[in-house]
């Protein structure tokens, strides 16, 4: 599935949209250059799932969890990684990864590239390119049922 915006408004209401579909268990990975969009994307989903603090790139902190709620209300824990400044999978088990993997709440990361094999065979995988300025090209890849389905749905209710 493959979404163009055309303003920072746009990605962030797409990000709402998607947000709403999401729920405890989802991995849901960004990736694309500085200045694609994966922040403003993740802020859109965070407030789709009702999350007040301010969401910005855990650059320097590897991590930060917010709480949400999802579509049916329930409780939900956001641990947004961003792993531009990850330098090894050693890393990636000393900050826990795994842990919060089993956890069962939203896991988003921005950067995901390098690190692809240790990530569950499951989960929702965005590419986003700027064409412009204010154009985004947004490529969404479903890796299993759940997220097929996901894209499936995302593109029907658009
Ligand atoms: P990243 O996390 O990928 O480095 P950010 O989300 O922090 O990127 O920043 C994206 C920047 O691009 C913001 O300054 C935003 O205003 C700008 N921008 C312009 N057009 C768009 C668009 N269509 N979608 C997302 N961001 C856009
Ligand atoms: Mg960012």
């Amino acid at each position: 599935m493959v979404v163009e915006t055309v303003s920072p408004d746009t990605t962030f209401q797409f990000g709402q949209s998607l947000g709403r579909m999401l729920r405890a268990g989802d991995v849901v990975c960004l990736s694309g250059d500085l200045g694609a969009g994966k922040t403003l994307l993740t802020q859109g989903i965070t407030t789709g799932l009702e999350v007040e603090e301010i969401v910005t790139s855990p650059t320097f902190s590897l991590m930060n969890i917010y709480q949400g709620k999802d579509a049916t209300g329930a409780a939900l824990n956001i641990y947004h990684f961003d792993f531009y400044r990850l330098e090894s999978a050693a890393e990636l088990i000393d900050i826990g990864f795994d842990e919060y993997l089993s956890a069962n709440g939203l896991i988003i990361i921005e950067w995901p590239d390098r690190f692809r094999d240790y990530f569950p065979d499951e989960y929702l995988w965005i590419e986003i390119q700027a064409h412009s300025d204010e154009r985004r090209q947004l490529t969404l890849l479903g890796y299993g049922t759940r997220y097929k389905k996901l894209c499936k749905e995302l593109n029907q209710n658009r």
